[in-house]
């Protein structure tokens, strides 16, 4: 579903994206681990070219990432993406703010937007939460509404880039347990998390990045047991 192959990325003289090679196959969950400045939000950013990369292949579904025009909206439309910041539309209510971009992008019918709307809100738990404005709502509902946002688009593939790193301790679960069922439902996706236990749990693979290398890509297993590389040793000995 994603494939990218020897794709490098520089800002100015730092080199972020060494060769990276990788893939997210049809319905797995993929984990990126590694230190911060690794290069793991560059990464993520450069799937739905937030981030223009310099050189490398990024396909998307079998298709090459188009640079710009409908074709880039279109792809973009397809790869949801939740970050660590909500970023919801503080002056619209939750359920507006799902339903906006498919009303405004996929041009959905209002009604049939809000219908939708409201059984995405039911499936991340904050049906009841629909006709409040976003600072009426705990970090943890936030965030449900924003995954909420992004499956609105019906995208292929979700992106999630520390999406509990700015919670507060008690909300990590139930957004975590949101991503477990999606995740189980077949969704296919990509996450950037410091999370252990989900990474153990839900992953299909693992990818760890240091320095702007993919270091290793293994199972969860294999990579919390037996680590190969010292940089991954090293980083699993700072966090567990
Ligand atoms: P963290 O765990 O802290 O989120 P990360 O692994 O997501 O880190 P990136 O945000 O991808 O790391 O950053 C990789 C490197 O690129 C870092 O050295 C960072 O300072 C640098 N960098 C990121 N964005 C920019 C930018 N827009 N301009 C210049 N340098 C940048
Ligand atoms: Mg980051």
């Amino acid at each position: 579903m994603i494939r990218m192959h020897a794709v490098n990325k520089h800002f100015g003289p730092l080199h972020v994206l060494k060769d990276v090679t990788l893939e997210v196959p049809r319905g797995e969950v993929v984990v990126v681990l590694g230190p911060s400045g690794s290069g793991k939000s560059t990464l993520c950013r450069s799937i739905n070219r937030l981030e223009p990369i310099d050189n490398g292949v990024i396909e998307i579904d079998g298709r090459p990432l188009p640079a710009e025009g409908k074709d880039l909206a279109r792809l973009r439309a397809d790869v949801g993406m939740v970050f660590q910041s909500f970023n919801l539309f503080a002056h619209k209510t939750i359920v507006e703010n799902v339903l906006l971009a498919p009303v405004k992008v996929r041009r959905v019918a209002k009604d049939e937007a809000r219908r939708t709307g409201m059984e995405l809100l039911e499936r991340v738990g904050i049906a009841n939460q629909a006709e409040k404005y976003p600072a009426q709502l705990s970090g943890g509902q936030q965030q449900r509404a924003a995954i909420a946002r992004a499956l609105a688009m019906r995208p292929k593939v979700m992106l999630f880039d520390e999406p509990t790193s700015a919670l507060d301790p008690e909300m990590v679960q139930e957004v975590l347990d949101v991503m477990t069922n999606l995740a189980k439902e077949g969704m296919t996706m990509l996450v950037v998390t410091h999370e252990m236990g989900f990474a153990r749990r839900a992953a299909d693979r693992v990818i760890f990045m240091s320095d702007g290398e993919v270091v290793e890509d293994s199972t969860p297993d294999a990579f919390f047991t037996a680590p190969k590389s010292n940089r991954a040793k090293d980083f699993l000995g700072k966090i567990l």
